[in-house]
């Protein structure tokens, strides 16, 4: 990796500059704290700076409040993921003072969950990006943050990587991350015990006294009177406090039928995003990342094949890869084939998905409807009896899998995928204008209908 640039000064100086316009500082800090610093070495991942401090406790300073701004823009201009390590004028090479990792990571906070091992796609990018702003600065941004979402998309690991975040910057910042049913133990623990006024402080020690709470799968809290009613007397408390509270549920607030007025009102002062279930691309972006983690070597193929059939949930398609694994270490396999994985998946994807829509099944309904054949829909024949039904294939391909226009293309063993964009034009147009004489709209709807099996 290429550090040499970071010892030309006016450059250095630009990264500085850059630095501190990120972490918003005045000129005055600039000059006590930025402007001696000097580049010392990049080694491995650590990237050394030489303050010419002699305190240590400028260090816990320099690393409190600027450690994350360093490694974010040095990071980028590198190309690399970095940690940085100031040292103090009169260190040697040697580390100092290595911020463990411990103080760092609150033991209900999952290591692995972070902004950096989640990936973005269309149906996550709000949620991601309103998350990233919150962690930023809590409290101050978006206040409560309710994210909601089906089950197994990614919002436990939004809110663990908030915390790290928070963490990460400031250490001194009280997080505390709850389930629903963690706190609803608390309240009937403390109900318990006679709702005494040393229990109850006990709980409002614990729940009112923190910087940031969160608190996941709201919606088992809902209906449970006394937690309720704790609940939401903690979050007024802190919301008050301009403490930062975080929320998420499996569905909007507005959708619960018995939830208060009081309660809709004030997680309607906040930020609500939602999550969604990832497309095709990002369903192959996860795969990828989650192969790489687990050190499963897999072909684009088998990417493919999980990333068409399990649509869902992230839960699932990260199952799935770790049945492949279990397979392949059964059967001593060292490169699994196509085949390998749907024999080490046929239980998985089938019976849990009957009616997974997958391209073959669309294919074979829309032949089937349209009194087609497969082979003369894959051939190059151009005839109207052959190219209309090839249209509907590619534009329900396109709607219901949510794959690209390329895949569609390769599926349908065409080299151009333009010819797919412009047929599934021809069809919205048909079903939009419904005047084709082909009743196309109607044409459509029941091959969806039967697709999804109802
Ligand atoms: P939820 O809380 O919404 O039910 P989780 O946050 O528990 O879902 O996510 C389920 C699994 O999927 C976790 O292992 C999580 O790391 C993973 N996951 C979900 N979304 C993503 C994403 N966008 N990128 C990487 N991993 C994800
Ligand atoms: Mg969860």
């Amino acid at each position: 990796m290429n550090a040499e640039k970071f010892t030309n000064e006016e450059y250095w100086e630009e990264i500085k500059r850059k630095i501190q316009r990120e972490s918003n500082v005045s000129d005055i800090t600039y000059q006590l704290w930025f402007e001696n610093l000097e580049f010392q070495e990049l080694s491995g991942n650590t990237f050394y700076i030489r303050t010419e401090k002699e305190d240590e406790r400028a260090l816990g300073y320099l690393n409190n409040k600027f450690k994350l701004y360093f490694e974010t823009v040095i990071g980028e201009e590198l190309g690399q993921i970095i940690t940085v390590q100031f040292l103090l004028n009169n260190a040697d090479q040697t580390p100092v003072q290595v911020e463990p990792d411990t103080r760092i990571d609150n033991d209900t906070l999952n290591p692995d969950y972070t902004f950096e091992s989640f990936v973005v796609g269309k149906n996550n990018m709000m949620a991601h990006q309103v998350s990233v702003a919150v962690a930023e600065d809590p409290g101050k941004t978006w206040n409560p943050l309710f994210i909601y979402g089906g089950s197994g998309l990614g919002k436990t690991h939004l809110m663990h990587s908030i915390g790290h975040f928070i963490l990460k910057k400031d250490p001194s910042k009280k997080v505390i991350y709850v389930t629903s049913d963690d706190f609803t133990n608390d309240v009937i623990e403390s109900l318990r015990s006679g709702n005494s006024v040393a229990s109850m402080s006990k709980l409002r020690e614990k729940y009112r006294t923190v910087d940031v709470l969160m608190i996941d799968d709201i919606q088992s809290i809902i209906g449970k009177e006394a937690t309720q009613d704790e609940f939401f007397n903690t979050f007024n408390a802190l919301h008050a406090a301009g403490k930062q509270i975080i929320i998420s549920s499996d569905k909007n607030f507005k959708e619960f039928k018995t939830l208060d007025e009081r309660y809709i009102s004030r997680f309607a002062w906040g930020m609500v995003v939602d999550i969604t279930p990832p497309d095709y691309e990002t369903r192959s972006a996860i795969l990828k990342n989650f192969a790489e983690k687990i050190n499963l070597k897999i072909s684009e193929e088998i990417i493919d094949y999980v990333a068409s059939n399990m649509k869902s949930n992230v839960r699932e398609l990260e199952g799935s890869l770790k049945k492949i694994q279990g397979y392949i270490k059964l059967f001593n396999i060292k490169e699994p084939t196509l085949d390998d994985a749907k024999e080490a998946l046929k239980d998985y994807i089938y019976p849990l998905d009957s009616n997974t829509i997958t391209f073959d099944r669309i294919v074979d309904v829309v032949c089937q409807e349209c009194n087609a054949s497969k082979e003369a829909i894959m051939s190059n024949k151009r005839n109207a009896e052959i190219v209309y039904p090839r249209h509907i294939i590619m534009y329900l391909a396109y709607d219901m899998l949510g794959i690209t226009y390329q895949q569609i293309a390769h599926n349908l063993h065409r080299s151009d995928h333009t010819t797919v964009i412009s047929g599934c034009k021809k069809i919205e147009a048909d079903i939009n204008s419904n005047k084709s004489g082909k009743n196309t709209r109607e044409k459509v709807e029941s091959i969806k209908k039967i697709l999804s099996g109802s």
